[in-house]
């Protein structure tokens, strides 16, 4: 049997440690090709570029052989396009998107271009993960992608086993940051409650104008059992089923009821 094709791509750029550390594990699970911006992409949500050409060159990834691998400029989920709709040479059996240089918990999956690369391949009906490690002292990408390359050939077993047209396993995956040789438990999530502490902070330019930042402290989240943060909380590795369709099924009943939505 051919070995799987594996496209990887992140937000982070081609040169993040996380994306080398990931690309190099998965290659025990298949053919990787990597696609991935020329430039750090975080939190630029799913951008898909429109109105300027998109470049491809291929670059060689720092410390590692034998993988090709495209940087683009353009945004994460536009890597993804370029490596599906034919950058890769070939059909794509697996997206990995990471490993993202901090969490991606709860309402960050809005945010975050790790998960919006992912995303792009469910859209395609490719399967997909998004793996981000919480950094803390330890940087050990090396456990998220030895995590990563389990958790691909799960992926890949399962999608052979599907149906034509079944919806695409995405999934949005955090490892703790442990120290070498420490295993961490998995537990399977939802998606847990980030809370912000944006603030806005206003300045003047040197012409006397204001201007603003959105600042404020790194974001907290509530530490609730069964969530991406209640694992992270307790040192284990999280994995949320996500699906795409953003529908409030329980809202429907109610809202049939306002005189509006009815005319
Ligand atoms: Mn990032």
């Amino acid at each position: 049997m051919e070995p799987p094709t594996i496209l990887v791509s992140n937000d982070d750029g081609v040169h993040a440690p996380g994306l080398v550390a990931l690309a190099q594990a998965l290659r025990q699970v298949g053919t990787v090709i990597v696609v991935a911006p020329e430039r750090n992409w975080s939190a630029v949500g799913h951008t898909k570029t429109m109105h300027k050409p998109l470049r491809a060159v291929q670059v060689a990834l720092p410390g590692v052989e034998g993988i090709t691998a495209y940087q683009s400029n353009g945004s994460p989920s536009d890597c993804v396009s370029l490596g599906l709709l034919g950058l890769a040479g070939r059909p794509v059996d697996l997206v990995v998107s990471g490993i993202n240089d901090g969490a991606n918990v709860g309402t960050d999956l809005l945010y975050s271009g790790t998960f919006a690369a992912a995303a792009e391949a469910a859209i395609a009906g490719v399967p997909a993960f998004a793996i981000s490690l919480d950094v803390g002292q330890y940087l050990n990408y090396a456990a998220a992608a030895a995590f990563a390359a389990a958790l691909a050939g799960d992926m890949l077993a399962r999608a052979r086993g599907q149906a034509p047209g079944e919806r695409p396993w995405l999934l949005n995956v955090n490892v703790p940051d442990r120290p070498e040789g420490e295993i961490a438990r998995v537990q399977v999530t939802r998606l847990g409650t980030r809370v912000y502490q944006d603030a806005l902070v206003e300045r003047l330019d040197p012409r006397g104008r204001r201007y603003y930042w959105i600042g404020g402290n790194v974001p907290t989240g509530l530490v609730e059992e069964g969530t991406d943060i209640g694992a992270l909380a307790a040192g284990d590795i999280s994995v949320t089923p996500i699906r795409l369709d953003l529908t409030d099924e329980a809202r429907m009943d109610e809202l049939r009821t306002w005189a509006a939505p009815d005319g």
